[in-house]
């Protein structure tokens, strides 16, 4: 067990620190937040100039899409087992396998990694359990084996429907195999998501319309729609391409609101849209700043406990992390958030939310009372940025506009 540095305090290992967590805190948790699960999976078959997750071009110059699998689940158990004592008892609502890109793990591998946290965890009955999925990995026979394992959500890397787009975005896939892979998921999946991102490297307006109806077409349950945005230390970030300026990545950003409207979607936060009741349980759970143990290569969880909140990161690269979670060490950092970082912490994610949080869940999930932020939740009403109803925190149209400026405001002094 690694060392927990508390809030505030500077790391430093102490001989009795495997208890710390129940101890007395800053803050008090009425009860244990909703529990999800998320695993990495950290390999790609190319590393995308834009990206900027922990995902490495699979081992091997031979072309050949061979990740080291077997050793890698060994570790993931490992490193579940690790895990129990964090998480004994409490129930497990969704699982996501990411990435990366999970898709390059065999049926069977998927069926064993399914069927370890099944055995370790007390998973709900209806969990929701999603892959994310990267077109040019499809194999209808393999989809199938892992609906059949229990997958029962899967999120496909589609990006655009262009080939030059594509292209520019360094991605493995062109619209031929991107449409193969849509048409094979919804022949083994009923709930489907399509990643798309948009203010691409040179697109207009009727580029982005075009991806957009495409993707419309297949009338899938959920839709993620990103900005593309030039993240550090990308290839993207020190090489950057000619991309749309503001005014047209508005002009993209309202016609996307319109059309998926239009075409039956909830525009319900930032970047997602979702059919009716097919909102990505996982992700709410993050935005609703409820817990998730993580694990795989450089995950990161939150979990908390009654008088405190831990932030945990696993060893980042797989090969670290695969020799250290089978020598009982996969965590590299546990770190207690502090009260003072907790406003900021929860609102980063539930004003994310069209329909924000009820105003209640900022103690149920902080453990700290309202009055904490009665002052910016005052300024930013008074600005117009957050409704003025007292029983949610919700934000405007307008603070949804200028959602930085919002958070920003739940920043500690
Ligand atoms: S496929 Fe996805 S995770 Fe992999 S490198 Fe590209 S953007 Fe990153």
């Amino acid at each position: 067990m690694i060392p927990i540095v508390p809030a505030g305090a500077a790391p430093a290992a102490t001989p009795d620190n495997t208890q710390l967590w129940l101890k007395p805190g800053q803050i008090a948790l009425p009860a244990s937040p909703p529990l999800s699960l998320y695993v990495h999976v950290p390999w790609c078959v190319r590393k995308c100039p834009y990206c900027d997750f922990n995902s490495h071009a699979v081992p091997g110059k031979d072309g050949s899409h061979d990740i080291p699998e077997d050793a890698y689940l060994d570790a993931l158990r490992a490193d579940l087992e690790q895990s129990l004592p964090l998480v004994w008892g409490r129930p497990v609502h969704t699982v996501f396998i990411g990435g990366g890109t999970p898709s390059l793990l065999s049926a069977a591998g998927m069926d064993r990694l399914l069927s370890d946290i099944r055995a370790l965890l007390p998973l709900d009955a209806d969990a929701e359990i999603t892959m994310e999925a990267n077109p040019g990995t499809f194999e209808a026979e393999r989809f199938a084996s892992y609906r059949a394992s229990g997958v029962n959500r899967l999120s496909i890397g589609i990006q655009s429907f262009n080939d030059s787009h594509l292209q520019a975005l360094g991605r493995i896939h062109g619209e031929r195999e991107a449409r193969a892979a849509i048409d094979i998921a919804q022949r083994s999946f009923d709930n489907v998501n399509l990643d798309m991102m948009y203010a691409l490297p040179g697109q207009t307006l009727e580029q982005c319309r075009s991806d957009l109806e495409s993707a419309l077409s297949y009338g899938t349950t959920h839709l993620s729609l990103y900005h593309l945005t030039l993240e550090p230390n990308t290839l993207f970030a020190k090489f950057p391409p000619a991309l749309p300026d503001d005014d047209l990545a508005y002009e993209m950003q309202d016609l996307i609101e319109a059309r998926t409207t239009e075409a039956g979607y909830r525009h319900y936060e930032t970047s997602a849209y979702a059919r009716a009741h097919r909102e990505a349980r996982h992700n709410l759970n993050y935005w609703r700043f409820g817990d998730y143990l993580g694990i795989g290569a450089g995950a990161h969880g939150k979990l908390s406990f009654p008088n405190r909140i831990l932030r945990q990161m696993r060893h980042k690269h797989p090969a670290t992390y695969m020799a250290q979670a089978m020598a009982g060490n996969a965590v590299q950092e546990a770190r207690e958030v502090g009260a003072d970082e907790l406003p900021f912490e929860f609102m980063l994610n539930a004003l994310r939310l069209t329909d924000g949080v009820p105003a209640s869940s900022f103690h149920d999930m902080t453990g700290l009372p309202l009055h904490a932020i009665s002052r910016q939740l005052a300024a930013a009403e008074t600005k117009g940025l957050l409704d003025a109803d007292p029983t949610v925190i919700r934000p405007t149209e307008l603070g949804r506009r200028f959602l930085n400026d919002l958070q920003e405001m739940f920043l500690k002094d």
